[in-house]
């Protein structure tokens, strides 16, 4: 019965990459680090190119691929989903904003697992919608770019081949007005990790999604071609503007928690034979059923088959993340004290849920941003 929900379909992971990361999720959660021999299996299994047009080397897979992917890792582990989803985010920017020396440069290893992508936008102090950055973009005499500043919070830190990069170009932070997400003045680079004075730091000590790699990048005069440029100078957040137009939703990494505690707690009912328990089945239905509705606003966002798109991806994450945190936590009183030990499963689900609604953009900023949209 575990796994029952959204069942009918097909797996996208085998079943050896699936028990591998499942057996991961129970090593890294305790060392805090990220397990480099399952991020090369995920590299190898093909499933990296999904956001890759078909010209470049990948699947060409649309966002319900996308979000389907990203849903079937957190089911086993949620440090990786959350690795590979934002692999697939960097591969759709560079995809949609690219040159074409860009894409042919690093389209085909993003495609194949040989250059695995994060993203690096957040700072201390710049807030959840990224409007007060002090990472600078100097450009220098030679037309090359000078990059300076501390990012926090990046996921994939050190096992990342290129970095998705946001700074201030402008010379004075713009001024602070209420409102959107990213600032004028902002600019996107492509870092290559190899690229010196890009130093990552693990050990951020984080509560949840503790195999993730997240952690901090400092940019320490990092010296980049204007080539590295990704869209326009000054424009990033145009750019940050269209990503909730993809479809791609970080809801579909709650789904895979929630999807992952629900196992959790029929593997528990079948174990101590409650299942024959009217009112015990009854909660299994229930958190079934709020599971499918997050599993049916993500599969929306994805399929953009709504009036707007970009809104409904907000709503999924905002509805998955919340359903997520909520199933995991009826899951752990239904365990009772056989869920309440350290390193019990559940109670690492639940840390990693609550993570998903300070990812970006948070859920405070999605509420900001649908809210925004009715004023125009
Ligand atoms: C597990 C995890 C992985 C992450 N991975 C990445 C990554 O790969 N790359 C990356 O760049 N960042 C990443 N982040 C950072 C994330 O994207 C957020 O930007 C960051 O967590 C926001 O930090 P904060 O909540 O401290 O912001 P703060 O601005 O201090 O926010 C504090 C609270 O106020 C709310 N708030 C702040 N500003 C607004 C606003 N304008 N409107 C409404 N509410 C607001 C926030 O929602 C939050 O609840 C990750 C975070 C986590 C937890």
């Amino acid at each position: 019965m575990p796994g029952v929900v959204g069942g009918g379909m097909r797996p996208l992971l085998t079943a050896e990459l699936r028990a591998r990361l499942s057996e991961s999720a129970d090593t890294t959660d305790p060392a805090g680090e990220p397990d480099r021999q399952v991020l090369a299996q995920l590299r190898a299994s093909g499933l990296l190119g999904t956001a890759v047009p078909v010209r470049h080397g990948g699947a060409g897979g649309d966002a319900v691929a996308v979000n389907r992917i990203v849903a079937e890792l957190a089911a086993v582990n949620p440090s990786v989903a959350i690795v590979a989803f934002q692999h697939f985010a960097v591969s759709a920017r560079i995809a949609e904003w690219g040159t074409e020396e860009q894409r042919e440069r690093w389209l085909p290893g993003l495609a194949d697992g040989s250059v695995l992508a994060a993203s690096a936008w957040s700072e201390t102090g710049a807030g959840a919608a990224k409007r007060n950055l002090s990472s600078t973009g100097t450009r220098l005499a030679d037309g090359r770019w000078r990059l300076d500043g501390s990012k926090a919070f990046a996921t994939g830190a050190g096992v990342a081949d290129i970095y998705l990069v946001l700074v201030r170009t402008a010379s004075e932070a713009p001024p602070v007005v209420p409102g959107g997400y990213g600032a004028d003045g902002q600019t996107f680079f492509l870092v290559g990790a190899d690229t010196p004075g890009v130093v990552p730091e693990l050990g951020f000590g984080l509560a949840g999604m503790r195999g993730s790699a997240t952690g901090l990048v400092a940019l320490d005069g990092c010296v980049v071609a204007d080539a590295d440029l990704l869209g326009p100078v000054g424009g990033a957040a145009s750019v940050i503007a269209g990503v909730r137009e993809s479809g791609a939703s970080l809801g579909a990494v709650s789904v895979g928690i929630a999807q992952g505690a629900f196992d959790v707690a029929v593997r528990h009912a079948e174990h101590r034979g409650l299942l024959a328990l009217p009112t015990v089945r009854h909660r299994l239905v229930d958190l079934a059923t709020r599971l499918e509705a997050a599993r049916a606003v993500v599969d929306r966002a994805g399929a953009r088959t709504s009036a707007d798109p970009g809104l409904t991806t907000l709503h999924s994450k905002l509805h998955a993340s919340v359903a997520a945190e909520e199933i995991c936590l009826d899951v752990a009183r239904m365990l009772g004290s056989a869920g309440y030990h350290d390193g019990a499963r559940i109670g690492r689900l639940l840390s990693d849920a609550r993570g998903i609604a300070f990812m970006g953009p948070t859920n405070d900023l999605c509420r900001d941003l649908v809210a925004a949209s009715w004023t125009g």
